[in-house]
Protein backbone atom coordinates (compact mmCIF):
# COMPACT_ATOMS: atom_id res chain seq x y z
CA UNK A 1 0.00 0.00 0.00
CA UNK A 2 1.23 3.30 -1.15
CA UNK A 3 0.58 6.83 1.68
CA UNK A 4 0.86 8.86 -2.30
CA UNK A 5 -1.42 6.71 -4.43
CA UNK A 6 -5.31 7.70 -4.83
CA UNK A 7 -5.95 4.31 -5.80
CA UNK A 8 -4.71 3.22 -2.65
CA UNK A 9 -6.83 5.92 -0.26
CA UNK A 10 -9.58 5.02 -1.94
CA UNK A 11 -9.17 1.10 -0.94
CA UNK A 12 -8.53 2.83 2.51
CA UNK A 13 -11.67 4.46 2.56
CA UNK A 14 -9.68 7.68 2.90
CA UNK A 15 -10.63 8.99 -0.17
CA UNK A 16 -14.43 9.27 -1.01
CA UNK A 17 -15.33 7.29 -4.10
CA UNK A 18 -18.52 5.88 -5.64
CA UNK A 19 -17.59 2.11 -5.44
CA UNK A 20 -20.08 -0.62 -7.65
CA UNK A 21 -18.46 -4.18 -6.23
CA UNK A 22 -15.66 -4.78 -3.87
CA UNK A 23 -14.40 -7.88 -2.55
CA UNK A 24 -11.58 -9.53 -0.85
CA UNK A 25 -8.85 -8.56 -4.48
CA UNK A 26 -10.61 -5.78 -6.45
CA UNK A 27 -12.77 -3.17 -6.13
CA UNK A 28 -14.42 -1.30 -8.78
CA UNK A 29 -15.79 2.74 -8.85
CA UNK A 30 -17.26 5.71 -10.80
CA UNK A 31 -14.55 7.57 -12.32
CA UNK A 32 -14.51 11.17 -11.16
CA UNK A 33 -14.07 12.45 -14.46
CA UNK A 34 -16.61 10.62 -16.34
CA UNK A 35 -15.18 10.86 -19.92
CA UNK A 36 -18.40 8.57 -20.66
CA UNK A 37 -21.49 8.42 -18.59
CA UNK A 38 -21.12 5.19 -16.16
CA UNK A 39 -17.00 5.04 -16.87
CA UNK A 40 -15.91 2.46 -14.08
CA UNK A 41 -12.66 2.08 -12.45
CA UNK A 42 -11.35 -1.62 -11.62
CA UNK A 43 -8.60 -1.59 -9.75
CA UNK A 44 -6.87 -4.75 -7.96
CA UNK A 45 -7.04 -4.39 -3.82
CA UNK A 46 -3.05 -4.18 -3.83
CA UNK A 47 -1.03 -1.93 -4.49
CA UNK A 48 0.94 -2.21 -7.87
CA UNK A 49 3.27 -0.06 -10.23
CA UNK A 50 2.84 -2.73 -12.84
CA UNK A 51 0.27 -5.15 -14.35
CA UNK A 52 2.85 -7.52 -14.42
CA UNK A 53 2.63 -7.53 -10.92
CA UNK A 54 -0.49 -9.28 -10.64
CA UNK A 55 -0.40 -12.22 -8.84
CA UNK A 56 -2.51 -15.45 -10.47
CA UNK A 57 -5.40 -14.88 -8.48
CA UNK A 58 -6.12 -11.05 -8.72
CA UNK A 59 -5.47 -10.65 -12.27
CA UNK A 60 -8.27 -13.18 -13.26
CA UNK A 61 -10.69 -11.89 -10.88
CA UNK A 62 -9.96 -8.14 -12.44
CA UNK A 63 -10.45 -9.33 -15.81
CA UNK A 64 -13.97 -11.06 -14.47
CA UNK A 65 -14.65 -7.78 -12.93
CA UNK A 66 -14.30 -5.63 -16.10
CA UNK A 67 -16.36 -8.55 -17.50
CA UNK A 68 -18.84 -8.43 -15.25
CA UNK A 69 -19.31 -4.98 -15.76
CA UNK A 70 -20.57 -4.85 -19.05
CA UNK A 71 -23.75 -6.53 -17.40
CA UNK A 72 -27.03 -5.03 -16.81
CA UNK A 73 -26.82 -4.02 -13.41
CA UNK A 74 -28.89 -1.20 -11.26
CA UNK A 75 -25.65 0.82 -11.24
CA UNK A 76 -25.21 0.82 -14.88
CA UNK A 77 -25.79 4.04 -16.77
CA UNK A 78 -26.38 3.98 -20.69
CA UNK A 79 -22.99 4.56 -22.73
CA UNK A 80 -21.41 5.88 -25.88
CA UNK A 81 -18.37 3.85 -25.23
ZN1 LIG B 1 -1.82 2.17 -4.87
Amino acid sequence: MSVACVFCQIVRGAEPASVVWEDELTMAFLDRRQFHPGHTLVIPRQHLCDVRELDHKTGPRSWTRLHASRAPSPWRFRTKG
